[in-house]
């Protein structure tokens, strides 16, 4: 069987809806027969959608199925549902008017099969309607038990539409949703200067300071800083240190005011306008807190 055109249709509508359980049926043969289509469309098949929306009885339903199948020269016409029996039921089977079809409607089956669902064949029915009012042939899934737990918990759209489509062309098409780029990762980059931080921790610690850490340049932190010239030792010069280094200088971290350093402080004043004495008071300690290269 050579096919090229196919009429597909989700039975039932939402006037006279099918079954109802884990899931409803006229909502995922829907959803099921919606992405069967663009499946099929993005292989080239030629397809029409046959669901009927407007019926208002099961009758006017199946007529107009049946009149919208008949409306194109397809090659087959497939027809999407879920089972039902009060729970007790489960698996998946492809119900055809002839074996002329017998070819696809095992094919389908299986392939749904492979996704986990019992097995439950394909059958010959000449009873129903759909499948004998329609010019070309036709065939019916009943991809698995709305009312199941079982088959509800295997059930997904996407890979029952992969199964039929596999089923119906040996082919396999995955449709990949364009995926929303992931949310870039926040850093945890808190406000403020590092080094500020550390210099308010510092100025708490050793000159028993109440400044709140927050790494901003505020006139409380500021008026904190103690003068530091030649001789002093510790933490706070290493901060000195770390700073006029991170402006250009390279004098070692040592925490030591000494020769060195006390030259790198006039430098560093020279070329902010400031008086060169090698002192960090509070105009110096502003350049430093502000931390800008010249
Ligand atoms: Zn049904």
């Amino acid at each position: 069987m050579n096919l090229k055109t196919l009429n597909i249709h989700a039975g039932h509508n939402f006037n006279v809806s099918g079954a109802d359980g884990y899931f409803s049926e006229t909502t995922e043969s829907r959803n099921v027969k919606n992405a069967v289509i663009s499946k099929l469309q993005s292989l080239d098949y030629k397809v029409y959608d046959c669901t009927d929306d407007s019926g208002k009885t099961q009758n006017e339903n199946l007529k107009n199925i049946v009149s919208k199948c008949n409306d194109h020269a397809a090659d087959l016409n497939i027809s999407i549902h879920f089972n039902a029996s009060n729970g007790q039921g489960h698996g998946v089977e492809v119900l055809q008017y002839s074996d002329k079809t017998q070819a696809i409607t095992q094919n389908i089956c299986n392939a749904i099969a492979e996704l986990g669902f019992k097995n439950r064949g394909v059958k010959e029915r000449t009873d129903l309607y759909v499948l004998k009012k329609t010019k070309a042939p036709a065939i019916l899934i009943e991809c698995c038990f709305c009312d199941s737990a079982i088959d509800a918990g295997l059930y997904n759209c996407e890979s029952m539409a992969n199964a039929i489509v596999k089923g119906l062309t040996g082919e396999v098409k995955e449709i990949v949703q364009p995926q929303p780029a992931p949310a870039p990762t926040p850093t945890p980059k808190p406000s403020g200067d590092d080094w500020i931080r550390c210099l308010q921790i510092e100025l708490n610690n050793q000159l028993g300071k109440d400044l709140v850490v927050d790494g901003i340049k505020g006139p409380k932190t500021l008026n904190a800083c103690p003068t530091v010239k030649k001789g002093a030792k510790g933490g706070i010069t290493k901060l000195i240190q770390e700073r006029l280094n991170s402006v250009g200088f390279n004098i070692s971290v040592d925490g030591i005011f000494g020769e060195n350093t006390k030259k790198a402080v006039k430098v560093f004043q020279k070329n902010r306008g400031l008086t060169e004495d090698g002192i960090v008071g509070p105009k110096t300690w502003e350049w430093l807190l502000k931390g800008t290269k010249i």
